[in-house]
């Protein structure tokens, strides 16, 4: 199979990509559940932007390079504030309705922003970009769709000067396995977020591309940088449901077992102080009970209409959010660094780009501002269409015939079983406190261990390849984080 541009993943980024690329050739998108399977359908919060006159962009940058600690990238930042506005009016004309009062938009706020910026639907803002780009894409002559299509690897000939060039992927569909070749290919596969015991992300979050890009000689760069979002609901389920920052930015508090506000002397912005800050403090007061949110003082009519999925998920499991606290803790939500793209997404391997969570555009820093993520999705991918050259030609080469897979179920087992322990280690000596020492004589070592395992496997499917590529970044963010010696953002190292 051949195609002009491959996307490879349909959360925001590719699929907003696919929208813009599919104007200028042909587009397949590959994706490794059902279309709509992604963290971008799980987004609450809403998108950053510069919408109000009571703001500017230089509020909306500096907001963004404090949260990132000074170290991003400030002209990408720039570049996303300035693009910002024009971003979210392509997705209201695409057909998104974001919510509005009195003929305006409705903004609302959430922890490190100075002003209210954030554009929203509902608490469900996310699962409402995707309904809406999923059927665009849809109807679209252009793009082909390949659901239920896993990337297993990138392919790759060298070009002038012996430089790596991708020329599209090798995937798992139907138990078989086959190439797809592209004048361009494009990694848009999100988040890392299934590495750690503990996550918002769904079960796609697994660090595919950044797993696969590595391999080929792309620069990663600052995964060390885990967000872990303060706010998950403390129950036992898989992945954690988040409650949004924005029910902080509406008036909710924290609170201790003992009722005490414990951020008002922790930050001058207290309970909506940047996400690294709170999740530290939660964490510390974890040490003696549990933590709660409060927004007791909010009507019930309100709080149905401003969060009806968070108000309908509580009340499922017997919270009333206006007569009960509700119980939270931090889990993994978001990755701030990965493959290093430029301001057009280009990759240093030639004919390789990625937008969205997999990329590292340096907006982020050292810890990413609320709803900056689904717009740097969006930013970055409409940018590149502008610039887009299909058809240069690609040699015919080896990749071809389609091969039918082996099952080896003993060791489909025990990658299942690597994962689970991937996922403990990582919780343990990458998560919100970080010992060095332990990372490198402990984690590092076990985690080698693992990456071997699989490595040596002698069967291939799904199951062994998503494990493999789980073992591989794992390993790239335990190594990240050993260099880091001091705390920055969201990398917090023990003394
Ligand atoms: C609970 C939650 C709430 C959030 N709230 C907000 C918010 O309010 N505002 C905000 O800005 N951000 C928010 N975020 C973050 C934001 O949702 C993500 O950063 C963003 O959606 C990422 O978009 P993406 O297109 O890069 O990746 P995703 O939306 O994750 O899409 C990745 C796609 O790649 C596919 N894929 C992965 N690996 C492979 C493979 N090997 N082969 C084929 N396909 C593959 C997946 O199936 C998926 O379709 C939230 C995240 C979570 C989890």
């Amino acid at each position: 199979m051949q195609t002009n541009f491959l996307v490879i993943g349909s959360g925001i980024a590719g699929l907003n990509f696919a929208l813009q690329s599919a104007k200028k050739g042909k587009v397949t998108i590959v994706t490794k559940k059902k279309l709509i399977d992604s963290n971008t359908n799980f987004a609450q919060g809403g998108i950053a932007a510069v919408l109000d006159q009571t703001d500017n962009f230089e509020k909306h940058v500096e907001d963004t390079l404090k949260a990132g600690s000074y170290h991003n990238n400030k002209k990408a930042v720039e570049f996303m504030v300035r693009n910002s506005a024009e971003a979210i009016y392509r997705l209201i004309d695409l057909g998104v309705e974001f919510q509005k009062e009195n003929g305006k938009l409705s903004l609302t706020k959430e922890g490190g922003h100075s002003e209210r910026r954030i554009a929203f639907v509902g608490d469900y803002t996310g699962k409402e970009i995707e309904k809406i780009l999923v059927k665009r894409v849809r109807e679209h002559p252009n793009i082909l769709i390949l659901e239920n299509a896993f990337a297993m690897r990138l392919l790759t000939q060298k070009s002038l000067f012996q430089r790596n060039s991708c020329v599209g992927i090798q995937i798992i569909r139907k138990n078989k396995i086959e190439n797809i070749l592209a004048d361009q290919t494009i990694l848009s596969t999100g988040g890392v977020g299934q590495l750690f015991l503990q996550t918002t992300n769904p079960s796609i979050a697994t660090s595919d591309g950044i797993a696969m890009a590595s391999q080929i000689g792309c620069t990663i760069k600052d995964i060390e940088f885990i967000q872990f979002h303060p706010t998950a609901l403390n129950k036992n389920t898989s992945p954690k449901f988040l409650i949004s920052e924005t029910v902080r930015g509406e008036g909710a508090k924290l609170v201790n077992e003992k009722g005490e506000r414990f951020m008002e002397n922790v930050h001058p912005l207290k309970d909506l102080a940047p996400r690294d800050v709170v999740a530290q403090a939660i964490y510390q007061q974890q040490k003696n009970g549990q933590v709660f949110l409060d927004i007791r003082h909010k009507s019930r009519e309100y709080l149905k209409k401003r969060f009806p999925q968070i108000y309908e998920k509580l009340k499922k499991l017997k919270i009333d959010m206006t007569k009960n606290l509700i119980p939270v803790t931090p889990a993994a939500h978001y990755e701030c660094g990965g493959i290093e793209v430029d301001l057009n997404g280009q990759t240093n391997v030639k004919n390789l780009f990625a937008f969205g969570e997999v990329s590292y555009t340096g907006v982020h820093g050292a810890n990413r501002l609320a709803s900056n993520s689904l717009l740097e999705a969006l930013v970055f991918s409409n940018q590149i269409a502008k610039n887009l050259i299909p058809h240069q030609k690609i040699k015919q080469t080896k990749f071809n015939a389609p091969k039918i897979l082996r099952k080896n179920s003993k060791e489909t087992l025990l990658a299942e079983r690597l994962k689970q322990e991937i996922k403990k280690i990582m919780w343990e000596y990458a998560g919100i406190v970080r010992n060095l020492k332990r990372i490198k004589k402990e984690a590092i070592p076990r985690m080698e261990r693992i990456a071997k395992e699989l490595k040596n496997m002698n069967g291939t499917n799904q199951e062994i390849a998503e494990t493999s590529n789980m073992a591989i970044t794992s390993l790239l963010i335990l190594k990240s984080a050993y260099k880091r010696k001091k705390s920055l953002g969201c990398h917090f190292v023990e003394k």
